[in-house]
């Protein structure tokens, strides 16, 4: 089954998967009011691949491109280009069921060839067959990372001495046909309606870690995992397209994931008590999802300034000089953010086994530019709008014989400009800035893929800073002859 339809991807979570929502057990995904919007949603991964208009940007040698390691930099141009246009295709909310599961994919395989090289084990060949499963069964895949960490200032074993060992996830059990492991990860997004869950470690590892240095694939339905999913953004169910736009079709879920003593079976073991190598296999698979993160939200930041040019339009200020000024800078915040994910892609290195790794130093520097400055992004698109955000009347208001003209009548903008239309173009700029869904993205902004401060660190460690101090030193005079 080289390709599955939406419908065979849907078919595909009916498993006994075990999934609470909000106390109880859930048993069809698909059906669930809330469930089943994040399940659609991620339906738009096999819809856009199956629609001749996106040919060969979706699909390569008759797999979805996802799949294809990227080789070059035109690679991971067209992969981003894939990602900012299906998120497009998700109303500015990345689908993610392909896009998280092979930067993972990736990391693992440049992980497994260094450890075999140098430790003589035969990861590759295992990382190589789970890959080869996945693009031939066009699985969904989530990615289970962060673990829950308890004390964030002590390591696993740390916390295992003061009595806590479940803080990360570990191996309680090494069989010769593989390994049990216990623990949980929070914030699995789309867990729910993935196939495949990867799990991978969070941070580096030391000697004393080694039961936590682990990484495997279990499939979602695997004996002793359980997923209890957020119930943030459960209003979907109730939201109507006309106040909520967005919110009401597209929607991710994440979970935590507890894993309660799952036996994984050692082909399905890529790393297990190695600790050397959970530092940079966390850091690998990182570098190449904040990529993945900087393409996802182009649409997100296009949405921003698109949202806030017509509502300026809309209300007869744009050419004020405080509006100006906002526009200009909702435009360089988009277009810087594009500049730096070409970037990175143009200055990406290639690893053994011939994988192209986006420029970590771009990467992080374009994820800080975003994260830091998007509350501010949001500021601005809510000053040109104005509080409407949120005293908007209803769908139900316009709808009416005897309220809807007084709503035409009175909420029009500038001449000419139609009240539905305004009330349209202020209703996303409300979904995007001021709903829960609003609050999602605020949120995700600082901690998804990794912390603000980590991404401060990747840039302090990959920029050349012996040169820049070197060239200060010159320019100084500082210990040259002529100084
Ligand atoms: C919507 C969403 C989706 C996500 N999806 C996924 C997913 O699919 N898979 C996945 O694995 N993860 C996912 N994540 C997790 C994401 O990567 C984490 O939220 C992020 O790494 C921060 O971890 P945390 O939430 O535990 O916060 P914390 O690590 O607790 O961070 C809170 C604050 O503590 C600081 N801090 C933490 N540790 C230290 C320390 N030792 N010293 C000093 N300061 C410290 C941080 O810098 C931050 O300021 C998702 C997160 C969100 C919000």
């Amino acid at each position: 089954m080289p390709r599955r339809t939406p419908q065979q991807y849907l078919d595909s979570l009916h498993d006994g998967r075990r999934v609470f929502y909000r106390g109880r057990r859930i048993e069809d995904v698909t059906g669930h009011p809330v469930m089943g919007v994040a399940a659609r949603h991620a339906a738009i991964d096999y819809q856009m691949a199956e629609d001749a208009a996106y040919g060969d940007l979706a699909v390569v040698d008759g797999l979805s491109r996802y799949y294809a390691p990227p080789r070059t930099a035109e690679d991971l141009l067209a992969r981003s280009r894939l990602i900012e246009t299906q998120t497009r295709l998700g109303g500015t909310l990345v689908v993610l069921i392909k896009e998280i599961g092979t930067d993972a994919l990736f990391a693992l395989s440049i992980l497994a060839t260094e450890m075999d090289g140098r430790l003589g084990t035969s990861y590759h060949q295992r990382v190589q067959r789970f890959h080869r499963r996945c693009a031939e069964g066009d699985l969904a895949l989530a990615v289970a990372q962060t673990d829950v960490k308890g004390d964030r200032a002590l390591g696993p074993a740390e916390q295992a001495a003061q009595g806590y060992p479940d803080a990360y996830l570990r191996i309680v059990e090494r069989r010769s046909d593989g390994i049990v492991v216990r623990g949980a990860k929070s914030h699995t997004s789309v867990s729910p309606n993935a196939n495949e869950i990867i799990v991978l470690p969070t941070r580096a590892m030391g000697a004393a870690d080694a039961d936590y240095a682990v990484a495997f694939a279990i499939p979602v339905d695997a004996p002793g995992v359980t997923l209890i999913a957020s119930p943030h953004g459960g209003s979907c169910a109730e939201k109507n397209p006309f106040e909520h736009p967005i919110s009401a079709r597209h929607k991710m879920m994440e979970t935590l994931t507890v894993f309660d003593d799952v036996f994984v079976p050692q082909e399905r073991v890529f790393l297990a008590g190695e600790w050397q190598f959970a530092g940079p296999l966390a850091l690998t698979f990182v570098e190449f999802h904040r990529f993945t993160a900087i393409s996802y939200k182009l649409p997100l930041v296009d949405a921003l300034a698109g949202a806030a040019l017509l509502l300026a339009e809309y209300n007869g200020i744009e050419r004020a000089g405080h509006v100006r000024d906002k526009l200009a800078w909702l435009i360089a915040y988009a277009e810087n953010l594009r500049a730096l994910t070409e970037t990175a892609a143009r200055r990406c290195r290639v690893q053994a086994p011939g994988i192209a790794v986006p420029d970590p130093l771009t990467v992080n520097m374009a994820k800080l530019h975003f994260a830091t400055n998007y509350h501010q992004a949001v500021a601005r698109v809510q000053d040109i709008a104005g509080g409407l955000l949120v005293t908007y009347p209803a769908a139900e208001d316009l709808g009416s014989a005897e309220l809807g003209p007084l709503v035409r009548k009175y909420l029009g903008g500038k001449l000419g400009v139609d009240a539905e239309d305004r009330l349209r173009a202020l209703n996303l700029a409300a979904d995007l800035t001021a709903s829960d869904f609003g609050g999602y993205q605020e949120v995700l902004a600082i901690h998804a893929e990794g912390s603000i401060e980590a991404e401060k660190l990747t840039v302090l460690r990959n920029y050349n800073t012996a040169a820049a101090k070197a060239y200060a030193k010159g320019l100084a005079g500082i210990d040259s002859p002529e100084g």
